[in-house]
């Protein structure tokens, strides 16, 4: 049924890179044999699911939304592609992104645009907008993303789906192609709060293959998708985010949605987060600066394309060849910037200023979770935008994710759930923030308040 629906729709979406329905049917008559055999499989054995084109895979392509990555088969799955195999999920194809996970509308992708199915002249939030639109347009039940700054919740907000941030080194990054390492973190899409949190709890966990893993138990994200109750909690509204810049209707649903978690039995109160207006500019130097050394492995010897390779030049002729042709403009930005940071004389004042900063916005959080449960803010200050409207004016798209990236710099769980329709009729998300390892508390008011 969803290869038929990805037949039927993705020609005018575009979520998807590469579908491979031999490969689709034959995983899935894999399931039944080892069902057959007297397997326990999990409670999602047999479900399809879509996975964000940088998690690597075997058996299919893996791009990252580059062109330097064009042809290049992993020789290994990534630890959420081995581990969701393993219970059983069936891989329905890889879905667009924005190149090595730049953006917040897909369009920065080497394979051109993903269009929103609530309106398809607009954008499906990025970078992981293939997963989202897989997602609300029926496409695929489930999806993987990454979040390194907003790149699950922003996504999920304008299509009026579920996604989750969870907390930094509670999902692997083994076989997640690297953006910046201090802040990657795969996790789930889905259309309600309970399915995301099964598939949260399939794939997360220690690791032995990534060292920033946390070894301790997943929280119980499950059972508080199960519990869906706010009754007794504190929620705190960050104060600094809503206001000037924000769209009306996207400010209305939120209030609405506060109002609702008080009608439940939540105290409400309001938080100040003092810190919370430098996120932004301390990630633009802090992402950046960790992209430029994760990206300097491109260098045209050990991954796909190769460009000027005809005896006649030097390898490091080829390596800027290869390496001006491959990445797209974005990429080249962010890796000009971050060498700059981090160049000697200027690390002081930028990264290392930008690092002193990140430990403010920790401390924020560690504040006001002494003081509440969870934070609670919009999750983008406005609905989807038009295809086009922010693609030449970088500061515009980073706008974007002005309330999702403190949670990305301290490491803090986060999720974003729908909450009704803005005035334009597009969809609106509520974010959830909850303390390092509290990822179930999320889940738990998500479930309370998703419409
Ligand atoms: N939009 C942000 C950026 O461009 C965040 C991206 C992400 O979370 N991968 O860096």
């Amino acid at each position: 049924a969803h290869l038929d629906r990805v037949a039927a729709v993705d020609g005018a979406v575009h979520a998807f890179l590469h579908v491979d329905e031999d490969a689709v049917l034959a995983q899935a008559r894999k399931v039944d044999e080892r069902r057959a055999a007297g397997e326990e499989l999990g409670p999602l054995a047999g479900v399809p699911i879509a996975h964000k084109d940088v998690f690597t895979t075997t058996d299919m392509p893996t791009t990252a939304g580059s062109k330097i990555l064009a042809g290049w088969r992993p020789p290994y799955d990534a630890t959420v592609t081995a581990r969701l195999r393993e219970a059983g999920l069936v891989i329905l194809g890889k879905t667009n992104m924005d190149e090595f996970a730049m953006g917040s509308s897909t369009e920065n992708s080497a394979y051109g645009v993903t269009r929103n199915p609530w309106d398809g002249q607009r954008i499906p939030g990025g970078s992981s907008g293939g997963s989202s639109a897989a997602v609300a347009a029926f496409e695929a039940p489930l999806a993987t993303g990454t979040d390194t700054g907003g790149s699950i919740r922003q996504p999920a907000a304008v299509t009026g789906i579920v996604g989750t941030k969870p907390t930094y080194g509670g999902s692997s990054r083994y076989g997640v192609i690297a953006f910046a390492s201090s802040l990657d973190t795969p996790g789930p899409f889905a259309r309600n709060v309970l399915d995301a949190a099964l598939l949260h709890e399939a794939f997360s966990g220690h690791d032995r293959m990534d060292s920033t893993s946390i070894d301790r138990p997943v929280p119980p994200v499950v059972e508080a998708a199960r519990r869906a109750d706010v009754t007794g909690l504190t929620v705190g509204v960050v104060k600094e985010f809503g206001g000037d810049g924000y769209q009306s209707g996207v400010l209305a649903r939120f209030n609405e949605a506060v109002e609702l978690m008080e009608s439940l039995g939540a105290k409400v109160v309001e938080v100040s987060c003092p810190h919370f207006s430098y996120a932004l500019p301390a990630y633009y130097l802090i992402a950046p600066s960790e992209a430029s050394s994760n990206l300097a492995r491109f260098d045209a010897m050990r991954y796909g394309l190769r460009v000027g390779d005809d005896g006649s030049r030097s390898a490091e002729e080829v390596m800027a060849l290869t390496r001006a042709e491959g990445f797209g403009a974005e990429v080249k930005r962010r890796i000009m910037l971050g060498t700059y940071a981090l160049s000697s004389g200027y690390y002081d004042a930028y990264y290392g200023k930008a690092q002193q900063v990140r430990t403010l916005i920790a401390r924020d959080f560690d504040a006001a979770f002494g003081q509440v449960d969870v934070l609670v803010s919009p999750t983008t200050p406005t609905t989807a935008f038009p295809i086009g409207e922010r693609a030449d004016d970088p500061m515009a798209m980073y706008l974007a994710d002005l309330c999702t990236i403190p949670a990305n710099l301290a490491g803090t769980a986060a999720i974003s759930v729908p909450c009704g329709l803005a005035e334009d009729g597009l969809p609106v998300g509520l974010q959830i923030m909850a303390p390092v390892l509290g990822d179930d508390r999320v889940y738990r008011v998500g479930a309370a308040v998703e419409r």
